[in-house]
């Protein structure tokens, strides 16, 4: 069968015909159940996979526009990471020290957890913990990450945690340029996206939960929620809409949709990947502003990508969006200028998504009891892994379950709302800006960035 969603990224068009399948009917009725989930992407399909684990008997229904797997669940870079958007210190001042070690004590288990579901299931998502390194390439950089990593000791995380690696340590693991040394994490596992949320919404749907595809949610109230040629009642509703949070009636200004971008080269022979290493795959960025992040993949690969475009007026999600060549142009720039070896290298594919950006960059799940309308999201780019602890704790919101997971300090966090537009463009366009250009700058000046600081403590980073 051949695959009419290959376009939307290197993982779908690799996907094995049998994950890919036939569409799900839409929704054509007026039906009722316990749960009703808005979008099947990994938050959607993880609540229902822990609801239906520890209460096999509830009726769960997913509602997805498309299908799932089709928003950035499906075409992210595959870092099932640990990491967090709000920074320890932010998290702390709003609760304590000990809870944002906690939530990131919760974060490195959840990396463990994703992997060994995925082994338990049966989802082959070609998954290899081979943790995170990233890259000082500059003496600023290096500045950078030895802060890093003592910001780390500062909270009681050891060198199994963070830490850092020399230029010949960190050059026995990967051959980058200019590589003075990297900071190392193991709390991280490359993975195929799309395979893993392919995968997970077969298991949830074996697990008993129905998933209707191409029925769009169009109105949300307590106890219904409305598509086009259907509805359905429920006591739970769970919005797990993420970057497309935005064109959900009500929610205009929850959650900036902001577009990351990817490309991936040809596979590479055996030969270069023995020159440039990453072999236990691991993922890999390096200190500069504007993010970037990498991996080598199942099929022998680079999957790179990037932040870089802009915000569009108005929160708008297009499918033309998805694609900006001069983000392309200056990716594929990147990994070369990272791996000369690429040089006669062919990049075979480019695409990108939206993710969903909160005002303080605060991820947050909840369930409001009075109306039973629970959310998990804002995850910033770091939704691969959270979105698993998301799913088990609004699993365990809604089932008035007492674990340790639904008092963890993000659980109730309020964002605030991102401003009207203009000024939401304005802001949010002028920090990607600052983000992309302080690099240039501290190249020019051998000095860190102060706007780049500013915007970071002002984003919480
Ligand atoms: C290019 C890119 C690279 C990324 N790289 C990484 C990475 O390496 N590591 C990492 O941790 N995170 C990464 N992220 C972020 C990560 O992919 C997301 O945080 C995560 O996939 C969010 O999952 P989700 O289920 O919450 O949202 P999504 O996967 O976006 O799912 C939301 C679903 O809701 C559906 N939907 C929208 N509106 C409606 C409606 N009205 N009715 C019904 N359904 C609706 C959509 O079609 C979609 O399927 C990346 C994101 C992008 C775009």
């Amino acid at each position: 069968m051949s695959n009419p969603h290959g376009h939307l990224s290197m993982w779908w068009d690799t996907l094995p015909s049998d994950l890919v399948g036939a569409e799900r009917a839409p929704l054509t009725d007026d039906i009722e159940a316990d749960v009703a989930i808005i979008g099947a992407g990994y938050t959607g399909l993880w609540t229902a996979y822990y609801l239906l684990e520890h209460a096999p008997t509830l009726k769960v229904v997913l509602l997805e526009a498309q299908v799932a797997g089709y928003g950035a669940s499906g075409r992210n870079g595959g870092w099932c990471s640990a990491l967090f958007p709000a920074s320890w210190d932010k998290v702390a001042r709003g609760s304590s020290k000990d809870e944002a070690v906690r939530l990131q004590r919760a974060l490195f288990a959840t990396v463990d957890e994703v992997v060994d579901v995925a082994a338990r299931e049966g989802i082959d998502a070609q998954i290899s913990k081979g943790g995170t390194l990233v890259a000082a390439r500059t003496a600023i950089q290096r500045d950078r990450a030895l802060e890093e990593v003592a910001h780390a000791r500062s909270y009681g995380f050891d060198e199994h945690d963070y830490t850092w690696l020399d230029a010949d340590a960190a050059a026995q693991r990967v051959s980058m340029t200019s590589l003075l040394g990297a900071m190392r994490t193991p709390h991280c596992a490359a993975v195929h996206p799309a395979r893993l949320v392919r995968g997970l919404a077969q298991v949830t749907e074996r697990k008993g939960a129905v998933i209707h595809e191409r029925s769009p949610v169009i109105g949300i109230e307590p106890g219904r929620v409305s598509t086009e040629r259907g509805s359905v009642r429920a006591p739970f509703i769970v919005r797990a809409t993420e970057g497309y949070t935005a064109t959900l009636p009500g929610f205009k200004r929850d959650l900036a949709p902001v577009y990351s971008l990817m490309v991936a080269t040809e596979p590479l022979d055996d030969a270069t990947w023995e020159q440039i290493g990453l072999r236990e795959r691991e993922t890999f960025a390096d200190y500069r502003h504007l993010i970037i992040y990498g991996q080598r993949t199942a099929d022998g690969r680079f999957a790179f990508g990037g932040r870089g475009a802009p915000y569009h007026f108005g929160s708008t999600i297009r499918p033309e969006f998805d694609r900006d060549p001069a983000v392309f142009a200056e990716l594929e720039r990147v990994l070369r200028d990272l791996f000369p070896v690429l040089s006669g290298t062919a990049f075979t594919h480019r695409w990108g998504g939206p993710l969903g950006v909160p005002r303080d960059w605060y991820s947050s799940v909840a369930l409001d009891r009075t109306t039973g309308i629970a959310h998990a999201g804002g995850y910033v780019g770091d939704g691969v892994g959270t979105s698993n602890l998301g799913g088990r704790t609004l699993a365990d919101l809604i089932l008035d379950r007492d674990t340790e997971l639904t008092t963890l300090p993000w659980v109730g966090h309020r964002s605030p709302r991102w401003e009207p537009e203009p000024f939401r463009w304005i802001g949010a366009n002028t920090g990607l800006r600052v983000m992309a250009t302080a690099d240039g700058a501290e190249e020019r000046s051998g000095k860190p960035s102060a706007r780049a600081a500013f915007f970071g403590r002002f984003t919480g980073h």
